[in-house]
């Protein structure tokens, strides 16, 4: 599924490229996992100021409210003065000034909310519950290390579930734990505050070099302009079980943990 990266880079994909544009016109599909929340036509005639991002959520900056946009779990966005018609997985066109921005989703995990701002209750429900921004001012090594000290369960499990930090998914929470040495199954209130610190630094240059690279090029993702991303291929763990760790040499393990694979160094990484 689209991770914090592969959001952001579609973010960066469009956002130069609609700001200021017209609407137009918007056409629904199927339904999505939520609905729209308003008569499309409501949305005829308001500009776009900007593209903002909160999580894996796309904030899209109306003139009078905002759409967020979920890309679900197979989501992807293409913004283009020309598309074909909308196929079958095409659920939601926002056809603008300066081109239209239709969100295909295969398995319509995805949704687009209309809200009247950030403090409207649709969008409080969405965003409001969500922890800091990883690649934000306000994610401070200190902070994050009191927030672990409360918790008990097993470290990725506290990264995935994004209420101490956003949108560190399954593939960055993995080369992260890889990067500080440290055992996903660890406890996050057992880990001292050096390995907490090397941490936080995980996994911003995890989250960085992903933006940098375009994103995961697993599941298909493509950015608004149809270019894939390139991460996947320098992964140390992910996807990795049973190949030579690219450090020590020794085997990539994969453990589940809630449903979801998690991949270590037995070696490199330490409970
Ligand atoms: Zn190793």
């Amino acid at each position: 599924m689209p991770e914090l990266p592969e959001v952001e880079v579609t973010r960066l994909s469009f956002s130069e490229g609609i700001r200021g544009a017209t609407i137009l016109a918007a056409r629904l599909g199927l339904p999505l996992r939520w609905p729209l929340g308003i008569q499309p036509q409501q949305l005829q005639g308001q500009t776009v100021q900007a593209v903002r991002r909160r999580g894996k959520y796309l904030l899209i900056d109306l003139s009078d409210g905002l759409l967020l946009m979920h890309l679900g779990m197979s989501g992807s966005v293409i913004f283009a003065d020309v598309l074909a018609l909308a196929g079958k997985h095409d659920h939601f066109d926002l056809e603008t000034s300066l081109g239209t921005l239709r969100l295909n989703d295969p398995r319509r995990f995805g949704a687009v909310v209309f809200a009247s701002g950030e403090d409207d209750p649709v969008a409080h429900k969405l965003l409001g519950r969500l922890g800091v921004e990883p690649l934000g001012d306000d994610f401070d090594a200190l902070i994050f290390y009191q927030s672990l000290q409360q918790r008990k369960a097993p470290i990725k499990q506290v990264l995935l579930a994004g209420d101490v930090v956003v949108g560190v998914g399954n593939i960055y929470a993995s080369e992260a734990l890889f990067l500080a040495g440290i055992r996903p199954t660890t406890r996050a209130n057992r880990l001292s505050r050096p390995r907490v610190l090397r941490l936080h630094g995980a996994i911003r240059q995890v989250l960085v070099r992903a933006v940098e690279k375009g994103g995961s090029t697993l599941r298909d993702f493509s950015n608004a302009q149809g270019e894939s991303g390139h991460f996947q291929l320098e992964a140390m763990v992910y996807a990795r079980e049973g190949e030579a760790c690219r450090q020590c040499g020794t085997a990539i393990k994969s453990i589940r943990q809630g449903q979801r694979s998690t991949f270590f160094c037995p070696l490199c990484q330490k409970p």
